[in-house]
């Protein structure tokens, strides 16, 4: 690690951050990456020299000194935020995080905090346009061959090349990620990304980030051909990736076959298993079908996979007049059944986690609250063991904050961690 002290800001060069995400109410920091610290801000760089958080140091331009601005690889600017309440009713208790996302696209999130009209963030976006032309102009003779490689880096890095690098992104892997799994939330939602399907089996009526495609995998070539692209296009910052996320809705169905090669593939070529990191991370969507129809041989393997896999679940509902209001084409039964079996599989295998999502809505009725309380407080599970069950605002819904209280009396009664699913895409 070197450091630099130039015109009236410092570079710092590769400082290598905890390998692993902690999590903690103070900024989000890991993996190795450079840093510029002016008085005003800190602008740290990942490996490839791609700006990746903005922090504000000084209170009086900034909102709180642990929010920051975050530069994800489909290049949206996502603000962090602590939120506005503490303890009980604050962000970890609700979100199982210390940081409220706030993003700058429609999402479904019961907090409407629009940090995008606020001046002094949008004056962290002038700040790295006037670094950006400070480090253009700065004399660069003198200076050590590291700090110049990371100034032309970033340099290199300017925002039409970020855009087109996003760009690129979505076409190797044929599409933007309209939601990643809400388990994701646990690496920071930074996955390298790979599909191998597309669609998915049911087409619900409420769902606003389902694409046209009937369910369809992809071909054993397609997915070595990504891996490759992907590969190539992730570069030097890949050593800052410990995660995979087998896309796109319902990975699931693509049976074991197509998982585990995705799986075994993507970690020779990505490099995840450092020994001296935690076990990579595998993410994956199910849905209840394809739960239902996955034998214990998939599990077995997914078990013995050098990953410790998330697989998460669409339930929604288990009232028949509910799961018809949303144009789900699925029986309670078939629902119950779903929930039983993700619990045993919790239960059987160290290495897998199945997580589950249901709805939350003004329109929703109270058999639908009642039912989903009772089935996790009845629960046959340790409490708060393995097993999250994320709550979904649904995306029309009016008035999304006032369905917090509504969560919350959820949450107290589950026996499995509960939290807000905030539908977040790549
Ligand atoms: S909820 Fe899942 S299964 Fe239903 S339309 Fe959306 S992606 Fe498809």
């Amino acid at each position: 690690m070197e450091s630099v002290y130039l015109n009236n800001y410092t570079i710092t060069i590769e400082k290598q951050f905890p390998r692993e995400i902690i999590k903690a109410s103070f900024p989000l920091r890991y993996g190795k990456c450079s840093v510029i610290k002016t008085p005003e801000y800190e602008f740290l760089f990942n490996l490839n020299g791609e700006i990746k958080f903005i922090r504000g140091l000084n209170l009086k331009s900034w909102p709180h000194l642990a929010e920051q601005l975050k530069r994800t690889d489909g290049n949206d600017w996502v603000y962090y935020s602590v939120g506005d309440e503490s303890g009980e009713k604050g962000i970890v208790s609700r979100l199982g995080e210390y940081y409220l996302p706030c993003l700058p696209y429609p999402s479904n999130s019961a907090w409407e905090f629009n940090y995008f009209s606020n001046p002094n963030v949008m004056s962290a976006f002038a700040a790295w346009s006037q670094l950006y032309g400070n480090l253009y102009g700065t004399r660069r003779d003198g200076l050590s061959a590291k700090v110049r490689d990371f100034i032309n880096l970033v340099l290199n890095n300017d925002e039409n090349i970020l855009h087109e690098k996003a760009v690129k992104l979505h076409s190797i892997i044929g599409g933007r990620i309209t939601v990643l799994p809400p388990d994701t939330r646990h690496v920071d939602y930074e996955i390298v990304p790979l599909m191998i399907a597309d669609g998915c089996l049911y087409h619900c009526k409420f769902c606003f980030v389902k694409s046209a495609q009937q369910y369809q995998t992809r071909s054993k070539t397609d997915i070595l051909e990504q891996i490759g692209q992907l590969k190539v296009f992730y570069g030097r910052n890949i050593e800052n990736y410990n995660a995979l996320f087998l896309g796109n809705h319902d990975a699931l169905a693509a049976r074991e076959e197509l998982i585990c090669l995705a799986a075994s593939e993507a970690i020779e070529a990505f490099g995840f298993g450092d020994p001296q990191a935690k076990a990579p991370r595998l993410f994956l969507f199910g849905s209840v079908d394809s739960l239902l129809n996955s034998g214990n041989d998939l599990f077995e393997k997914l078990n013995q996979l050098p990953f410790y896999t998330y697989i998460n679940v669409g339930l929604e509902s288990i009232d028949a007049p509910t799961l018809a209001f949303i144009h789900k084409p699925l029986d309670p039964g078939k629902v119950r059944a779903a929930f039983q079996k993700l619990l045993e599989i919790n239960a059987s295998y160290a290495n897998i986690e199945i997580t589950a999502n249901f709805l939350l809505g003004e329109e929703l009725s109270p058999d639908h609250y009642q039912s989903l309380a009772a089935l996790l407080r009845d629960a046959p599970v340790p409490s708060h063991g393995k097993g999250a069950v994320y709550l979904s605002p649904l995306m029309d819904s009016p008035k999304k904050r006032e369905l917090l209280p509504k969560f919350l009396e959820i949450k107290k009664q589950s026996r499995l961690p509960a939290y807000i699913y905030l539908i977040q895409r790549l």
